[in-house]
């Protein structure tokens, strides 16, 4: 049910049967009265809609402006801009696996995180930070107190749409995370931005994974094995080091696959070659020194070595210098 407000159904009823405010109120009341205290003034306004013949979410489907979706909107058409894009990520729960993605968009009007559960996910390909996407048949979430978008099957995203475009303003914030300094950071903070300077870089740690869920594989004897899959012919995932300094502090970051791609500015074939051939990181890192670097993610305490690191989700490595002295005056 689409969460509208008591004001947001009284002007549709307004409107569409011609009723004054305050006839409406009344008959609320009396239709709260009748029912004894049993109806909020939201569902006894439903009702009365419902009995005027009035389609309180009709409209309300279909193309809409980022800042007008509603919780339990069906149908949804909204046009953006992509902010911020992260990792896929999967998951286990008792009902089985499964996978989760998903991305920030932005219209003149607002902004929202979309959400991709399991198949819908595979539509993610070929997204990229800026890209211009309409999305089709998505539904409306309250999450955490605000409203996401989020897609299934049934789903559609369409990259470029003919004749669409979209002016994200300038103070547009690219997610909802929050931009702390690194001294400030805390255990707890699981959706944070920092930007800072890469000051040391780790050489890339190579570990075995199972092709098809990418849970790790461990070696018995001369085989390797996942818990789920039994016997596997291994794929190679990776994990690096870098530290960041901000001026305040200095953090150890953690970055898994994509994100380590995207720290490097190379893809995943070069990345494998490093397993081999070592000795070429080395010109990576010293490329890397001294860069400027906008990483977003959750705060994690590594218990043995007692401190914390940053699980980085998200990295920009070309922070817009604009954007960033337009947020230092607003700070
Ligand atoms: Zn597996």
């Amino acid at each position: 049910m689409i969460k509208l407000t008591y004001e947001q159904i009284a002007e549709k009823i307004k409107e569409k049967s011609g009723i004054s405010q305050e006839e409406l109120d009344q008959r609320v009341k009396e239709k709260m009265d009748h029912l004894s205290g049993l109806i909020s003034k939201d569902g006894a306004a439903h009702i009365i809609a419902n009995e005027l013949g009035v389609n309180a979410f009709e409209e309300i489907s279909g193309k809409i402006k980022l800042n007008k979706l509603l919780p339990g909107m069906r149908s949804v058409e909204v046009v953006g801009k992509i902010m911020a894009l992260y990792d896929i990520r999967e998951f286990t729960t008792q009902r089985g696996n499964g996978k989760v993605g998903s991305f920030f968009i932005a219209d003149e009007s607002g902004r929202s995180r979309i959400t991709c559960w399991n198949s819908a996910t595979d539509k993610m390909a070929g997204l990229k930070e800026g890209s211009i996407i309409k999305i089709k048949n998505g539904y409306a979430k309250e999450n955490n107190g605000k409203v996401e978008l989020h897609l299934n099957d049934n789903s559609e995203i369409e990259i470029n749409p003919a004749g669409e475009t979209v002016e994200v303003p300038d103070n547009m914030a690219v997610s909802d995370m929050q931009r702390k300094k690194i001294a400030e950071l805390a255990e707890s903070d699981f959706n944070v931005e920092i930007l800072g300077t890469i000051v040391q870089v780790f050489d890339p740690r190579f570990f075995e994974v199972c092709p098809q869920c990418g849970k790790r594989a461990r070696q018995r004897e001369d085989k390797f094995h996942c818990d789920q899959h039994q016997e596997v012919q291994p794929e190679y995932s990776y994990v690096m080091n870098a530290i960041i300094d901000d001026g305040t502090e200095t953090i150890r970051t953690v970055l898994f696959r994509q994100q380590a791609e995207k720290f490097i500015g190379k893809p995943r074939e070069a990345m494998l070659q490093y397993r081999e051939e070592k000795e070429k990181f080395e010109e990576v890192k010293t490329d890397l020194l001294g860069q400027m670097v906008k990483l977003g993610g959750r705060v994690n305490k590594n218990t043995m070595f007692d401190r914390l690191e940053l699980m980085v989700n998200n990295v920009d490595t070309n922070p817009d210098p604009e954007a960033e002295i337009a947020r230092l005056k607003t700070a």
